[in-house]
């Protein structure tokens, strides 16, 4: 844009900004917004031919026939458009050279009138004149401390404010006569004040309000309320809701809530309706709120632009926003309320999706790195697996394998409850991108893990020969045969021999140069040999790296980066996967999860990821025989495990992390340990795992349990991930009810993992309802999917967790477990998407922002 087309155009903005304003009455210009904008663009020169400006005056045509409500939506996606052009993405020349540019403003018109200009000194305006990122604080006639307590809650907005929604409602709608009224129902009435007192001091304090109608009079005790006295006054009408009680054989209200009695049924906002219970904070009177809600609500929420366009609404029948909010602040009545819920559920779920579906293109546009799929190197997989893949393992493998040929690069989330068998798969993709000339990573939440995966890997793949460099020509048995080795330079030759030393291959495992070089990239590695590994890695010497996250937050430098496996154990952000992308050339991505995960909350979560589910465990496995039991009954499972010990079996004790000050109630690993050692099992072998001990102990302490040095692990939480001793057998849970299902089910599963009965012990005494449930659900099902769901409809998706997943948008509207809704808004997302990938429309303009604002804000808050 060249400066006096910035200057046309911010014209042309105020307009459109004071036309909005205005309330889009088609008033502020002399003759009709039309005629304006029709003599603007004959005299805007270069400025009208635009294309953003070509499209904010193609909104805008018969903008005198249209409602008030298309004009308001016009008006905004116009705006947005001019904006647009503004934005520093869209550098010109001439911007560069010149002073920065004033946006088209949409703060308060100017007025020249003396009180006009006393109010904008105070800056404190009606709330017609104000646009949604106002802050309360402008409103006039908003005090300070209102002000100050909504914002302890984060209310700081107008924009806030109507999102702040009611955390009930109490239906005081039935309208009784005084001697109707029946005792503990909600009820309401109308009546005369006949007398009011002031009874006792100090915190004894209340004001007794008597209330007669024609069929006779009631009392309302108000405490601690002295003003109320000041306020209620004999001889008034007043509307009284509330729980009707009984005391000293009398019925009477208990500071009910009340309001001076109105005919108008509709003016009616704290009594004899659905009243809406907004979440407060110290300071904020709950009428006082309520007004202000209510005075923002009517005059806001009605002219609040629709980021969605309302053939969408009609479509999906979603109420329009503005009334959407309007009821769900002040409901008309049920139904009303709850179709106003599901619009605004929809849009949690709709932002959520589209925001993923976007990541999904982010990770996918670029070019990707197509393999060919070496049907002989899977072939040798699978003759050498000591076992025979289960179908879902199968199907998961070929989908993946179906992704890996593909030109873009694969984003794929492989789901299978613990011991479900997915390193086998993960295993089978790594070899195919070996194969196909390129390096794989593999990253685990913790050390202990990688370390175990390297082993798994090495294990797998060790005897599988893969094609090398200069075998391209070469087909079947040959490259096998091939001294490939010796085609190497001399000085080649020694570094890859040095690099075999290091990650310890035996000569059967190198094949001639053919085994696949599998490196385990850990703090425990000498500097010396993590140099090597390093260089190793960037020169392309090494196929696979093992190791934690730090595998892409360091500096590891992959020669070709082609696939990247992640076990993630809810650990591994949305951000780092994006940050994958500056390691490689666009890789293949695979994340594995073992925690089941509600379908809905997948969806969420990892919308951005196509899904592969194992559902099915390997033959021969057992149901783990789960129990709850309390502490006083902790004799029997020392019976239990003296038994099981005595067949040979292990046993894990898990006792939860204890804070100082609980030290009385539950024991820790360590006060376990003793206990145990010395105690009860002094003639059996115990060892002790817990979070302080450095990575090398525990790997020590692991490696001899492992090894069965050891009869009975007490451990901390660490031994959450997937560790794997198959002689183990029975796992005791101290203080079950401090960890969360998906993790006790983790827990769980570390037994079960051979061909003994396996048996897990859950010790507990709380009495909290809902840890009871959890535990029960324990007891009744080994299944991980049914588990989620269960925990999920019980505690929500932070809970869930244990820990906060970070991206995990908050809902505040939209229930987890409401499946059809987010089916429902994944479509929608998918279909505007397909239109408009990344909603640069103009109709879309509105929605791309309140998406962006939407993430913006789960991002801070994860
Ligand atoms: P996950 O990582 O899904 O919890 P793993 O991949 O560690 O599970 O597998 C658990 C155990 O099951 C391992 O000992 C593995 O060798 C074994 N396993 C995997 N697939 C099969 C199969 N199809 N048949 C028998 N055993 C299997
Ligand atoms: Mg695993």
């Amino acid at each position: 844009m060249t400066e006096s087309e910035q200057q046309q155009v911010t014209v042309l903005g105020k307009m459109l900004s004071a036309e909005r304003r205005d309330g889009c009455a088609d008033r502020v210009a002399d003759s009709g917004l039309s005629a304006f904008i029709r003599q603007w663009s004959a005299t805007a020169g270069s400025a009208a031919t635009l294309p953003a400006v070509q499209r904010a005056i193609g909104l805008l045509v018969g903008y005198e026939r249209m409602t008030h409500a298309e004009r308001d939506q016009a008006l905004a996606t116009a705006i947005e458009e001019l904006r647009s052009l503004f934005r520093t993405n869209h550098p010109t020349p001439a911007l560069a050279t010149t002073a920065p540019v004033t946006l088209p403003s949409l703060a308060p018109r100017r007025t020249s009138s003396r009180q006009e200009r006393q109010r904008l000194a105070s800056d404190k305006h009606p709330l017609t004149d104000l646009d949604l990122d106002a802050k309360l604080d402008q409103i006039a006639g908003v005090d300070s401390r209102t002000v100050a307590s909504f914002r302890r809650i984060g209310v700081v907005t107008i924009r806030d404010l109507l999102y702040h929604f009611p955390r009930r409602y109490d239906d005081v709608r039935s309208r009784r006569t005084i001697d109707e009224l029946q005792v503990g129902a909600e009820e309401t009435v109308i009546g005369e004040v006949t007398d009011v007192r002031t009874i006792g001091t100090g915190p004894k304090l209340r004001v007794r309000v008597e209330v007669s109608d024609e069929t006779g009079s009631i009392e309302a005790i108000f405490f601690n309320q002295r003003w109320i006295a000041q306020q209620i006054r004999v001889g008034q009408t007043i509307v009284l809701s509330g729980k009707v009680t009984v005391f000293g054989g009398k019925r009477q209200f208990t500071s009910p809530r009340w309001e001076r009695y109105t005919p108008d049924p509709d003016a009616l906002l704290h009594t004899g309706r659905l009243v809406p219970i907004h979440p407060l904070t110290q300071g904020l009177h709950e009428n006082q709120a309520r007004r202000l809600i209510k005075q923002v609500v009517d005059t806001v929420a009605p002219r609040i632009p629709d980021h969605l366009p309302p053939e969408r609404c009609a479509q999906a029948g979603l109420l329009p926003l503005g009334e959407a909010l309007t009821q769900i602040h002040f409901p008309t009545n049920h139904e009303s309320l709850a179709a106003a819920r599901r619009r605004l559920g929809f849009d949690e779920f709709l932002f959520i999706q589209l925001g993923v579906l976007q990541r999904k293109r982010l990770w996918q546009q670029e070019m990707g790195l197509p393999f060919t799929i070496d049907l002989q190197v899977h072939a040798e997989l699978l003759r050498l697996l000591p076992f025979r893949l289960t179908a879902a393992q199968q199907r998961a493998i070929n989908e993946i394998f179906a992704d890996l040929q593909r030109p873009s690069p694969m984003a794929r989330l492989l789901q299978g409850d613990v011991g479900s068998g997915k390193t086998v798969v993960a295993a089978a993709a790594l070899l195919q991108a070996v194969a196909n000339g390129f390096q794989g990573a593999l990253m685990a939440p913790t050390e202990i893990l990688a370390e175990q995966h390297a082993k798994n890997l090495k294990q797998l793949l060790s005897r599988v020969p893969v094609p090398r460099r200069s075998s391209e020509a070469m087909d079947g048995e040959q490259y096998r045969q091939t001294d490939w080795r010796a085609q190497l330079d001399p000085e080649e030759a020694a570094r890859l021999n040095e690099i075999v030393q290091i990650i310890g291959m035996t000569p059967e495992e190198d094949m001639g140069g053919h085994g696949v070089r599998v490196a385990l990239l850990t703090g425990s590695l000498g500097t010396r040999e993590r140099r090597r590994v390093l260089d190793g890695i960037a020169r392309g010497e090494i196929d696979v790296v093992v190791g934690t996250h730090a595998l892409i937050t360091e500096t590891v430098q992959f020669a070709r980066l082609g696939l990247v496996v992640v076990d993630e154990q809810h650990r591994f952000g949305v951000e780092q996967r994006l940050r994958l992308k500056n390691k490689g050339c666009n890789p293949h991505m695979l994340v594995m999860t073992a925690t089941p995960i509600p379908r809905t909350l997948t969806l969420t979560i990892y919308g951005d990821l196509d899904v592969s589910v194992l559902d099915e465990r390997p033959p021969g496995r057992q149901e783990i025989r789960t129990r709850r039991i309390s502490r006083l009954e902790r004799e029997k499972a020392y019976r239990h495990i003296r038994k099981q010990v005595a067949e040979g079996r292990q046993v894990y004790v898990i006792c939860p992390l204890v804070e100082e000050s609980e030290k009385l109630d539950l024991p820790s690993a360590e006060e376990m340990y003793e206990k145990l050692q010395h105690e009860v099992f002094p003639d059996l072998r115990v060892a002790l795992l817990h979070g302080k001990m450095s990575a090398r102990e525990k790997d020590g302490v692991m490696r001899a349990f492992r090894d069965h040095q050891y009869d009975i692990l007490v451990s901390t939480a660490v031994i959450e991930v997937g560790i794997d001793v198959p002689n183990a057998t029975t796992i005791v849970i101290e203080g079950a009810e401090r960890f969360g299902l998906a993790q006790l089910h983790q827990f769980r599963g570390r037994v079960g993992r051979g061909s003994h009965q396996s048996y897990c012990i859950l010790i507990s005494d709380s009495d909290n309802q809902q840890s009871k449930e959890r535990l029960a659900a324990l007891e009744q099902t080994n299944d991980g999917f049914q588990l989620a769901e269960f925990d999920l409809q019980l505690r929500g998706p932070g809970e869930f967790f244990g820990t906060r997943q970070s991206g995990t948008p908050d809902l505040k509207m939209a229930r987890q477990g409401d499946t059809r809704l987010l089916s429902e808004a994944r479509r929608m997302a998918e279909a505007i998407l397909s239109d408009d990938p990344a909603l640069e429309r103009p109709e879309h303009a509105l929605l791309r922002r309140r998406v962006d604002a939407f993430w913006t804000e789960a991002m801070r808050a994860g």
